[in-house]
């Protein structure tokens, strides 16, 4: 890398930090989706007065959109003097909720011995500013750069990214023709590259029974009885299949590089009671029982055979219970995605990393999903990975915070990255 480009990112550090805390001062709390236009509009004003294009697009009828809380996007474009690559930054601008256990402010942005502190310091407000210190750095520096730079700040992320990254591909922002390289500064680590992630399936399941007087049980049916033997079946058959099935991918921790299931929640009979109401249960027999189901799975899998090895079992249960039935509700499906090692970006980025921290990356895998899904599958778009700052087991915890020197890293790791794919 230039010196000139490399010694600009580490003189714009004040720089760096007041942009980190600007954007964590913004409570863009997901749910509900709040304060996404006022910070699409302050991402927009600085972009703007740098000379990238704005376009500030709303999510119209998406799922969370609303007058009160509309899903708005921005995509910043600036266009090098001869044709060439677009090389993409995408980050989403929301968090989630905050959660109790903090002791600093959490939409404070506080700076404590080389730290910033706030919800979404380290998912990933502080990635998105790092890539707008080395998109702006890179254009001042090298102004005769080829193709084009582009960073987006898109919503809903943390729900899924249906108003954010998927409602953008299906309109073509993410074609091949028109962006060819495309980065996520997720909280990977500022020395590992994220090729993917694992697939999900989520499900309820009802089970059915009959409602009867609590004295006399056999002349209703119980619905938690009939859960119960589909979560024996899940212990005795479906958890140790899946804790012998490895993967290729790299996911990390090492606990995810398997297939998982989480039980999310269990519901049975009648629903809780408000806190003041001290009324004692009445004697029933309950004629419902739910779970949700939260399986994660490997690119090795299809969805088809996860969908099918869940039925499977709760099939066969209907040739062992009497009047076993069920109800299952499909929620939400994801695939896995997983990028080449050999593809340009990944390449590229290994390469800057081993120039900026002296050693080769890690490759890495997520366990959960993130925006790459959409970008793969909707926008076909293969040539993509997360890169960014920040220690993946901070996100969503307590007095989450992003380190500067950390940020400065990768802003010069991405900043290499766009000298590497737009100079001439
Ligand atoms: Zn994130």
């Amino acid at each position: 890398m230039t010196s000139q480009l490399s010694a600009t990112i580490a003189q714009r550090r004040d720089d760096l930090i007041a942009l980190t805390q600007d954007l964590i001062r913004f409570p863009t709390l997901n749910p509900p989706g709040a304060d996404y236009r006022a910070i699409c509009e302050y991402l927009a004003d600085r972009l703007r007065a740098r000379e990238f294009d704005i376009q500030m697009i709303r999510a119209v009828g998406t799922p969370g959109d609303s007058d009160r809380y509309p899903r708005w996007n921005v995509i910043a474009r600036r266009d090098g003097k001869h044709s060439g690559a677009c090389v993409h930054f995408n980050s989403h601008i929301d968090v989630v909720e905050v959660g109790n256990g903090w002791t600093y402010d959490p939409f404070g942005g506080a700076l404590v011995e080389g730290r910033i502190y706030g919800r979404g310091a380290c998912d990933m407000k502080g990635g998105l500013a790092a890539s707008i210190i080395a998109a702006e750095a890179f254009v001042d520096t090298c102004p005769d750069f080829s193709g084009a730079v582009e960073i987006s700040g898109t919503a809903d992320e943390e729900s899924g990214g249906y108003g954010g990254v998927a409602y953008l591909a299906e309109k073509g922002y993410f074609d091949p023709h028109r962006v060819q390289h495309v980065i996520i500064p997720e909280p990977l680590n500022k020395d590992r590259i994220c090729l993917g992630h694992r697939g999900g399936w989520w499900a309820e399941i009802e089970t059915h029974g009959e409602i009867a007087h609590g004295a006399m049980p056999f002349l209703g049916d119980c619905a938690v009885r009939h859960m119960g033997a589909v979560l024996a079946e899940f212990e005795d058959k479906l958890f140790p299949t899946m804790a012998a099935r490895h993967t290729e991918m790299p996911v990390v921790p090492d606990g995810a590089r398997q297939s998982t299931m989480n039980i999310n929640s269990i519901h049975g009979g009648q629903p809780d009671q408000a806190e003041e109401d001290t009324s004692l249960p009445a004697h029933c027999v309950p004629d419902s029982c739910r779970i949700v189901i939260d399986r994660r799975f490997l690119i090795e899998e299809t969805l088809d055979e996860v969908r099918a090895e869940v039925t499977g079992l709760l099939e066969a249960l209907k040739e062992t219970r009497a009047d076993f039935t069920y109800t299952l509700t499909e929620l939400n499906a994801v695939l896995p995605s997983m990028t080449d090692k050999q593809a340009p970006v990944v390449r590229t980025v290994a390469e800057a990393i081993e120039k900026v921290m002296g050693k080769p990356p890690e490759y890495v895998a997520s366990p959960g999903t993130y925006d790459q899904k959409h970008i793969d599958r909707i926008g076909k778009l293969k040539n993509c990975i997360a890169y960014g700052p920040g220690i993946l087991e901070l996100a969503h915890k307590p007095d989450e915070y992003v380190g500067v020197d950390d940020m400065i890293d990768s802003a010069q790791v991405m900043a290499a990255t766009l000298e590497t794919l737009l100079l001439p």
